[in-house]
């Protein structure tokens, strides 16, 4: 069970200032923009910390314990736009770790050193038009000549992927099908025959910018293989379950603020003579939601501890695929229910929840939807291989 320590305190107090400070009062220009200057924005972040908590401290790392995730997770959670904390967390949980468990010391101090200085932006690149949820589909192909990796094929939905200077790319190397044959390799963007085909309208997290790529007969020194050639569907499962717990810490972070702003809401609004708090529906609505919340929150502690202890690989997968499917739909629930309660000012763009609601359906399709989420359980449990 998770105690906090004071320096654990004391970090998320700075996390939560600069959350304040340099992230919220850009929100709605952000927004706007479709794009968030990334390149700003992380060499702060570097000096904070934030992106490499865990990592070694050779590589620039705070070789800090995964507590301190969970608290950066859950305070970026409370961010006012939800792409600024997708796009770290890209970063941070998605695009890195794979590199900082396999990569060579080389790859390391070219690509993952200045990662974590925010001197470099990451982008993970694994989903492509006609692969999302069965990874094991993916197309995209680097056949090797000489020293080099030929690289063909197109990457879509990539978070960063407009900005970022390297990505962690998943591409077959063999004829083998399935899960076997594939590598993960780093990707650096400036190099001939990698293009940007297409930003992409989203419907939410609309601060982060969502790419198509596009790889025509690029080249890339076979010496930017992360880890083993043949083991990137592994080396990338094993990252997955990064991306889902950084998720699952972000969505408690959002979901108890907006409850407390809902909260605030309800009982300033008067309706037939009394505040909207003074309705018992509403008190358990509300009541159950925070309940609901605090639970997950719990089960989160649960992981991060789970993590912190180097508990099995297999009941880490099991319990941040819960953590992640239950965040998802919870989340869901909790936007909706902000929206209702403040009625009509809730579906306005002036008001917080509009922006909420939107950022919050992301959660159960992304980083694996709520169904690959579940058939994981399923496998795990043996329910069934479905
Ligand atoms: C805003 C955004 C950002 C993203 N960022 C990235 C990124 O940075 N890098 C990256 O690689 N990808 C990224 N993605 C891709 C994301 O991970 C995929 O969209 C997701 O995994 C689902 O894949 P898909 O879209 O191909 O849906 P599909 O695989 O076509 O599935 C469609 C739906 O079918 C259902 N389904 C699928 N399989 C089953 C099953 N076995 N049983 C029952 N139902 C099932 C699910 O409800 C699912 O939502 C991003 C997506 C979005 C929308």
């Amino acid at each position: 069970m998770t105690v906090f320590t004071g320096e654990h305190e004391m970090f998320r107090q700075s996390v939560r200032n600069f959350v304040e400070k340099e992230i919220n009062p850009h929100a709605e220009a952000w927004e706007e923009a479709g794009m968030f200057p990334a390149h700003e924005l992380f060499p702060k972040l570097g000096a904070l910390g934030v992106l490499g908590l865990e990592y070694d401290p050779a590589y620039g790392g705070q070789g800090a314990d995964h507590i301190y995730t969970a608290i950066y997770g859950e305070e970026f959670g409370r961010a006012a736009t939800g792409g600024v904390a997708m796009a770290v967390s890209v970063q941070t949980d998605m695009a890195t770790p794979a590199l900082h468990r396999f990569g060579s010391e080389d790859l390391k101090e070219r690509y993952l050193t200045p990662a974590i200085k925010g001197e470099m932006v990451a982008a993970i690149a694994v989903t492509e038009p006609d692969a999302g949820s069965d990874v094991a589909g993916i197309r995209t192909r680097a056949v090797r000549d000489g020293d080099e990796w030929v690289i063909n094929g197109t990457k879509l939905y990539i978070t960063n992927g407009v900005q970022a200077d390297w990505l962690c790319l998943l591409v077959r190397t063999s004829e083998e099908g399935g899960h076997r044959g594939m590598t993960q390799i780093v990707v650096p963007t400036e190099v001939e025959g990698f293009s940007v085909s297409r930003k992409l309208d989203k419907l939410g997290q609309r601060s982060s910018d969502t790419a198509e790529l596009s790889f025509v007969d690029m080249r890339v020194p076979v010496s930017n293989t992360i880890g083993e050639i043949g083991r990137g569907f592994q080396q990338q499962m094993a990252q997955f379950q990064n991306e889902r717990l950084i998720a699952a810490y972000m969505a408690c972070g959002n979901m108890r603020l907006a409850l407390d702003r809902t909260v605030a809401y309800v009982k300033e609004r008067q309706a037939f003579g009394r505040s909207l708090a003074d309705n018992q529906w509403i008190q358990f609505r509300l009541a159950e939601l925070v309940a609901e919340v605090d639970l997950l929150r719990q089960y989160n502690y649960a992981c991060a501890d789970a993590i912190a202890a180097g508990s099995d690989p297999i009941m880490i997968t099991k319990m941040a695929s819960i953590a992640k499917l239950k965040s998802g739909r919870l989340q869901r629930e909790v936007a909706d229910w902000c929206m209702q309660f403040h009625g009509g000012i809730g579906y306005m763009e002036e008001t917080w929840t509009a922006r909420y609601f939107r950022d919050s359906r992301l959660l159960s399709i992304g980083g694996g939807a709520d169904e690959v989420m579940l058939r994981i359980i399923a496998q795990l449990e043996g329910i069934g291989n479905g």
